[in-house]
């Protein structure tokens, strides 16, 4: 135990040096709260980045989440599909409105909603009279879902796509960028994304209209008037100009990390990607990934390892590493709520959540650390 290394965690900011240079600059203006230059310059660059016609810095992804469900009119009692395998900051806006989740089962090809199971929900929704007014779609782990059959199913019953990008800033899809494919796309900056600006969210769009109006809400919601005056229900959901200088920081070194990552999974893939029984998420022909995070499958029957052997024996070593998101539709908070399956029986979403693994995959993670975590990973596949 004396020789205990540092702790390896699954995905550690990473600062370039340019965070400080553009935080001098909020400072040495006085500019340090709430709004100013570097929060419009924020949301000018990642509009730049992203091909998005209008981008709104908010204090969180989940925040930007629930101003998208609100400017498409979602209300108490309305209901909401939405991707199972995800984290809850996707579904924690729907119940902020007072609105029901129904649950969408993930594919094998992308981890991410399967139109086959979206289309059943909306054969239910439709024969029910109940059709949902909006569709979340999750890029799970830095890839982006196949949104062209996702889309066409969306547009045929005319319900609009909020594209939970959150982890996927700096992919793309058929070229074109990850979080502009919906009518709203959402971006997160919290401390594990490939960026980060120790916590924050960006709402994008290119009905600039509508942001305007997110922009009223996400600011209190205050009329125009000398005094403070109010008709609507507002929040407290504006990032600061201290954190948006950070995002400028990590936002120019962005494709670099891209590249470290994408090289954090190829040395993966290449030491364990022999081993039978072990499946790494596949990335789609149409799309690339950032590989946000390297996430692979163990077939116990195969390997003769459970994935959370895998996990412990990582643990014992201090370095962390996770199963794959608890799918929604298993969690008590949503006891209940509808489901809806790839397969006729066959949940692809269940099927992942018991055998998928997360290994670190941090952009700044060292070569000698990465053949640690390898090393011990092949010992429990071999033992
Ligand atoms: C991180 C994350 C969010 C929430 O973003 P915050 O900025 O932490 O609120 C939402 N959806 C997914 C898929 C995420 O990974």
């Amino acid at each position: 135990m004396a020789d205990k290394k540092p702790r390896i965690f699954l995905s550690p900011p990473h600062m370039s040096g340019y965070e400080e240079e553009f935080v001098e600059e909020a400072f040495a203006s006085n500019w340090i709260a709430p709004l100013g230059p570097q929060v419009e310059m924020f949301e000018k660059e990642i509009c730049e980045y992203t091909g998005a016609r209008g981008a709104l810095a908010l204090s969180s992804g989940t925040a930007a989440i629930h101003l998208a469900l609100r400017l498409l009119g979602v209300e108490q009692g309305d209901i909401v599909f939405c991707s199972s395998l995800t984290f809850i900051g996707s579904v924690n806006p729907i119940l902020y409105q007072g609105a029901q989740p129904v649950f969408i089962d993930a594919e094998e090809k992308s981890w991410n909603m399967s139109p086959v199971a979206l289309q059943k929900a909306f054969n239910w929704a439709e024969a029910a009279g109940r059709m949902p007014k909006a569709v979340i779609i999750v890029n799970l782990y830095g890839q982006s879902a196949d949104y062209e059959p996702l889309l066409e199913i969306c547009d045929y019953y005319g319900v609009p796509v909020i594209e939970d990008a959150a982890e996927s800033l700096g992919a793309t899809y058929h070229g074109k960028a990850s979080g502009t494919w919906g009518k709203f796309g959402i971006y997160s900056f919290n401390g594990n994304k490939i960026i980060t600006t120790s916590g924050g969210g960006m709402l994008v769009s290119d009905d600039t209209e509508a942001l305007q109006k997110a922009l009223f809400w996400a600011t209190q919601a205050r009329d125009k008037a000398l005094w403070y005056q109010h008709s609507e229900m507002g929040y407290n959901y504006r990032m600061s100009n201290i954190v948006a200088a950070i995002g400028r920081g990590q936002l120019r070194v962005l494709d670099d990390r891209i590249q470290a990552r994408r090289r954090v999974f190829e040395r993966y893939k290449e030491e364990l990607g022999g081993f039978a029984g072990i499946e790494f998420m596949p990335e789609l022909s149409s799309g690339y990934s950032t590989r946000w995070l390297t996430t692979l499958t163990v077939n116990p029957d195969i390997c003769g390892v459970e994935p959370l052997e895998i996990i412990e024996a990582l643990g014992r070593e201090n370095i962390e590493s996770r199963p794959v998101w608890k799918p929604m539709h298993l969690q008590p908070l949503f006891k209940g709520c509808k489901y809806f399956t790839h397969g006729d029986k066959e949940s692809i979403s269940d099927y992942l959540f018991a055998r998928g693994v997360c290994l670190p995959s941090g952009s700044s993670l060292g070569w000698e650390d990465q053949v640690r975590i390898i090393e011990i990973i092949k010992q429990k596949i071999a033992g």
